[in-house]
C-alpha cells in the first residue's frame, strides 16, 4: 500500500505531511478535513494559497441558486488569518520554510501545522492547532503560537468571518446583520437565497503573551460580508504569543436553539465555551470520540504494517467526520468535505456505508433509514411524474421531502462536442431496491421492531408497489421485464434487463409479499392502517401473478449471468490498460460514452455486487465464472467498485487478489494519485474499508437473516479484533492462527460458521476452530 501522507509505525491515528506543495494541496486539504457530521471543514491553512479549496458546510442546509441543482452552501471562512510579520505578510511562497509538518490526530481530530519562517534574516516559528468539536457540535477552536529568535518582532493578525466564499463562483448566501457585542464578540448573519435557512456565525478570540491573558480589545472592521478583529502587539525573543479563536455556527435547522433566538443565544453559548481553555474543549471532545465512536466500533488488526490499522481508523474517522446524527438529513457521497456531488446522498449510504453503522452504531443506521422514510413524500412524486405508483427513491437526495435532485445536464462528449444528459435520474433506478436490502439488513441485525412497524415495513410495502407498477409484461415470452435503466454499471446506459436490477426487482416483491402476509395475519392493525394509506389489497393480486414471472438473466452454458440482454454479445476491447494506470475515467481520453456503451466494458461491480449482497443465491462455481469474466471487463472507474471486488475474492478463495484490491481500496482516498479526492472523500470506499475488514477478512456476514462468521485473513495478519452490535447483544469477535473467539455482553447469541450452528450463551465466550481457506 502506499499512501500520499505519512503515517507512523507506532501510531495507527497517525497521518502527516512535510510536504507544502501545490500537487496534493487539495487532496490533503480533503483527507485531512474535520467536522463532526453537523459542520465540516477541509483543512486549509490560516494562510491563504494559491488554488486552495476553503470550504465549510453545515450538513442539510441546501439551496437552489436559480438554474443550477440544489446544493450545500459553501459558508463564511472562520479559518483564515491574516498574518504580517514586520510588514511582511505570512505566505508559504515568500521568504523560505523549514522544518514543515502538518498532521491529523485521527482519534479526536486535532490538526497541527508546524513551520519555521525565515524571512529578511528573522527565524519566526508557527504553531497552528485546530479542532471541531464532538462535544458540542456547533464549536470550532482554533490556535495560533507565534515566537521568534528576534525582539521586538511586530505581529499583526487579522481574524474573523469571511463571508466572501462562493461554491465556484455561486453565492448562497444573502448578508443579514454584522455587530459586536461587548467589543469582544463578532456576529455575522446570512440566510441562504432561495431554501431561507438562517445562518449565525460567531467569534471571539482570546490573547496571550507567554499564557498570560492580554486584555486587548480588538480593532474591528467590517467589510461586505465580513467582520474582523485586528490585533497589532510587539514581541521579545524569549516569549511566545498565542491567540485562540473560540467559533461557532448554528442554523434555523438547529433543534437545540429556537430560530428566533438564534443570534442572542449562540452569543451567550459561545461565552460560555470562552471561559474554558483550548485544551479542556479537547479533552472533553476527545471523550467524546472516543466513547461514541472508537469503543463503539472498535477494530484491531494485527500486522507488522500498520497501514491496515490507519486505513481502517482513517475510514471510522472519516464517517464519524461525516454522519449527520439527523434524520432529516443524510451523507454525502463526499460527505462534508468538498463540492463533489454538490452534497447529495447517493445508494453509496445504503450499500456501502450502512453496514459499517448497522453493525457498531445501529441509532444512526436508523436514523439514515429514517432519512429514506420522510424521504417518501418526494419518492412518491418521482413515481407519480413517471407514471409509476408507490416510492420511487431519488437517484440523488438532498432535501428529504423533495425528491430527485440528479444534475440533467454533464460536461461535453469529446466526440461530438456537445452536453451529456445524464440519465441517472430518470433510469438508474435500482437505488429504490437498494433502500430495501439496507432496511432488510438492518431489521436483521437489530430485530428493531419500532422501527419496522413504525417506518420499515411501510417502506418494504412502498418500493413492492412500485416495482410492481414498473414491470414490463413481455407476451412473447409471458414474462415481466424492465427496460431502458441504468444498473450499477454506469457505463451502459438505456440497457434492458440489468441482472441486478431485475433479481433486486424481483427481491423487493418477494419481501413485500411476505410482509404483507405477515402484517396481515400477525398484525392486523397495521395491515389496516397501511391498508387504507397505500391500497394494498388492490395490489398484492398482482405481486403474486407477477413476482415469478420477473425475467432474471440466468447463468448461460458458460455460467455467466448476463449483466443486460446485449451485453455479452458486443464488442470486447483490452482494459487491462485502463486497469493498470490508475487513473480514474482515463478510457474516456480514447471513447465517449455512446461508444463505451457498445462494449464490453464495465465501470463498477454489477454482477459481481449482486453475487455479493445475494451470496445464498448462486454456487461457488458460479461466482467463480463471473469473478473470471467480469472482473477483466472492469475499469473500476467507480470508487464503489474495489471493496466489492476484495470480498468477493476473499470468499473464492483468491487471497492474493483479494489482497491486492484491499490495498488498491484503501488507497481510494489514501493513496498517491489524486482521483477526485481532491473534491471530497469518497464516503463509500470508506465504508468498503470496513466492509472489507470486517465483514471481508473478519468474515463477518448476515445469511437468511443468521450471523455469520467465516473469518480468512490474508497471509500477513497475524490476528484481528472487532466488535459488532448483533440484536440486544455486544459481539467481540477474535481471530488468531486456526482459532476464533466470540465472546458475548449481553443475551445468548446464535451464530453459524462453516455451515455448523453455535450457542454463545449470554454474557459468556466460545473458541472455535477455523481452518485457513487455501487459493484455488
Ligand atoms: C455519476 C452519476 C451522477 C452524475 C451527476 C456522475 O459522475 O456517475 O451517478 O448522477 O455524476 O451527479
Ligand atoms: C458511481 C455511482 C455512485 C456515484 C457517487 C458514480 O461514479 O458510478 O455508483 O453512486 O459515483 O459516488
Amino acid at each position: 500500500m502506499k499512501f500520499c501522507v505519512d503515517t507512523d509505525k507506532k501510531n495507527s491515528w497517525y497521518i502527516g505531511t512535510d510536504n507544502y506543495d501545490q500537487f496534493l494541496l487539495n487532496k490533503v486539504e480533503s483527507l485531512m478535513a474535520q467536522g463532526n457530521g453537523y459542520l465540516g471543514i477541509r483543512t486549509v491553512s490560516e494562510e491563504r494559497q494559491l488554488d486552495e479549496r476553503r470550504n465549510m458546510f453545515v450538513a442539510g442546509t441546501f439551496d437552489e441558486y436559480p438554474g443550477e441543482v440544489t446544493e450545500l452552501p459553501n459558508l463564511p471562512d472562520l479559518i483564515n488569518m491574516e498574518i504580517v510579520i514586520d510588514n511582511q505578510v505570512l505566505s508559504l511562497r515568500d521568504g523560505r520554510i523549514e522544518k514543515y509538518h502538518k498532521y491529523l490526530n485521527l482519534k479526536n481530530g486535532e490538526l497541527v501545522r508546524i513551520f519555521t519562517w525565515i524571512i529578511n534574516g528573522k527565524k519566526v516559528f508557527f504553531k497552528f492547532s485546530r479542532f471541531v468539536s464532538m462535544k458540542d457540535k456547533h464549536l470550532i477552536v482554533s490556535k495560533v503560537e507565534i515566537s521568534s529568535d528576534q525582539d521586538n518582532l511586530n505581529i499583526q493578525i487579522r481574524s474573523g468571518i469571511d463571508g466572501q466564499q462562493t461554491n465556484s463562483a455561486t453565492q448562497h448566501l444573502m448578508e443579514g446583520d454584522k455587530r459586536l457585542y461587548e467589543d469582544r464578540f463578532i456576529q455575522l448573519v446570512e440566510e441562504t437565497q432561495q431554501s431561507h435557512i438562517k445562518f449565525v456565525f460567531n467569534v471571539r478570540h482570546k490573547v496571550y503573551v507567554d499564557n498570560v491573558l492580554l486584555n486587548i480589545r480588538p480593532y474591528i472592521k467590517m467589510g461586505r460580508r465580513q467582520i474582523f478583529g485586528n490585533y497589532d502587539l510587539n514581541l521579545n525573543r524569549d516569549q511566545t504569543f498565542t491567540l485562540v479563536k473560540y467559533s461557532n455556527v448554528y442554523t434555523s435547522l438547529d433543534q437545540d436553539i429556537k430560530t428566533k433566538e438564534l443570534a442572542t443565544q449562540s452569543i451567550i453559548k459561545l461565552k460560555d465555551n470562552c471561559k474554558k481553555s483550548y485544551r479542556e474543549l479537547l479533552q472533553t471532545s476527545t471523550k467524546v470520540w472516543n466513547k461514541e465512536v472508537w469503543q463503539k466500533s472498535f477494530v484491531e488488526i494485527d500486522s507488522e504494517d500498520i497501514r491496515p490499522q490507519t486505513a481502517i481508523n482513517f475510514a471510522r474517522y472519516q464517517l464519524a467526520v461525516n454522519t449527520p446524527r439527523d434524520p432529516r438529513m443524510n451523507i454525502g457521497a463526499k460527505g462534508i468535505t468538498g463540492e463533489g456531488y454538490k452534497g447529495h446522498t447517493f445508494w453509496d449510504t445504503e450499500i456501502f456505508m450502512l453496514p459499517y453503522y448497522i453493525f457498531t452504531m445501529p441509532n444512526i443506521a436508523r436514523d439514515l433509514l429514517t432519512y429514506r422514510y420522510l424521504g417518501l413524500a418526494g419518492a412518491h412524486k418521482k413515481a407519480q411524474a413517471n407514471n409509476y405508483r408507490g416510492a420511487q427513491f431519488p437517484w440523488e437526495a438532498a432535501i428529504v421531502e423533495e425528491g430527485e435532485t440528479a444534475p440533467l445536464w454533464g460536461s461535453a462528449d469529446i466526440v461530438t462536442g456537445e452536453s451529456m444528459k445524464i440519465w441517472s435520474g430518470f433510469i438508474e433506478q435500482h437505488v429504490t431496491s437498494d433502500v430495501v436490502i439496507a432496511v432488510m439488513e438492518y431489521l436483521n441485525a437489530t430485530g428493531d421492531q419500532e422501527f419496522a412497524e413504525k417506518m420499515g415495513y411501510e417502506m418494504i410495502l412502498d418500493v413492492a408497489k412500485f416495482w410492481s407498477s414498473r414491470l414490463e409484461y413481455d407476451q412473447d415470452h409471458d414474462r415481466y421485464e424492465i427496460t431502458d435503466v441504468i444498473g450499477p454499471d454506469e457505463y451502459k446506459e438505456h440497457a434492458d434487463n440489468n441482472a441486478f436490477t431485475n433479481y433486486t426487482a424481483q427481491w423487493c416483491l418477494q419481501s413485500g409479499i411476505k410482509v404483507y402476509e405477515f402484517l396481515l395475519k400477525e398484525h392486523p392493525d397495521i395491515y389496516e392502517k397501511l391498508n387504507t394509506k397505500m391500497n394494498l389489497e388492490n395490489e398484492y393480486p398482482d405481486w403474486l401473478e407477477r413476482v415469478n414471472k420477473i425475467y432474471l438473466p440466468r447463468p448461460n452454458q458458460d455460467g455467466i449471468i448476463p449483466e443486460d440482454d446485449k451485453y455479452l454479445q458486443r464488442e470486447e476491447i483490452d482494459v487491462t490498460r485502463y486497469q493498470a494506470n490508475n487513473q480514474v475515467s482515463d478510457i474516456f481520453k480514447d471513447y465517449n460514452l455512446a461508444q463505451i456503451n457498445k462494449m464490453q466494458v464495465t465501470k463498477q461491480a454489477d454482477v459481481l455486487l449482486l453475487i455479493y449482497l445475494f451470496e445464498d443465491m448462486f454456487s461457488d462455481e458460479i461466482k467463480a465464472d463471473n469473478w473470471n469474466y467480469y472482473e477483466p471487463r472492469t475499469t473500476h472507474d467507480s470508487s464503489l467498485s474495489l471493496s466489492t471486488h476484495a470480498i468477493l475474492a476473499n470468499d473464492l478463495g483468491l487471497s492474493s487478489a483479494a489482497y491486492r484490491f484491499y490495498e488498491k481500496a484503501c488507497e481510494i482516498d489514501l493513496g498517491v494519485h489524486i482521483g477526485k479526492a481532491a473534491q471530497g472523500i469518497h464516503m463509500a470506499a470508506c465504508g468498503g474499508i470496513w466492509n472489507m475488514t470486517v465483514e471481508g477478512f473478519g468474515g463477518l456476514r448476515i445469511e437468511n437473516g443468521q450471523l455469520r462468521i467465516e473469518p480468512a485473513l490474508p497471509k500477513d495478519w497475524h490476528g484481528m479484533e472487532y466488535q459488532i452490535n448483533w440484536q440486544e447483544s455486544l459481539v467481540h469477535v477474535k481471530v488468531i492462527p486456526g482459532q476464533m473467539i466470540v465472546a458475548v455482553s449481553g443475551p445468548e447469541i446464535e451464530f453459524v460458521s462453516h455451515k455448523q450452528i453455535y450457542r454463545v450463551p449470554a454474557d459468556s465466550e466460545i473458541t472455535v476452530e477455523v481452518s485457513v481457506k487455501t487459493e484455488i
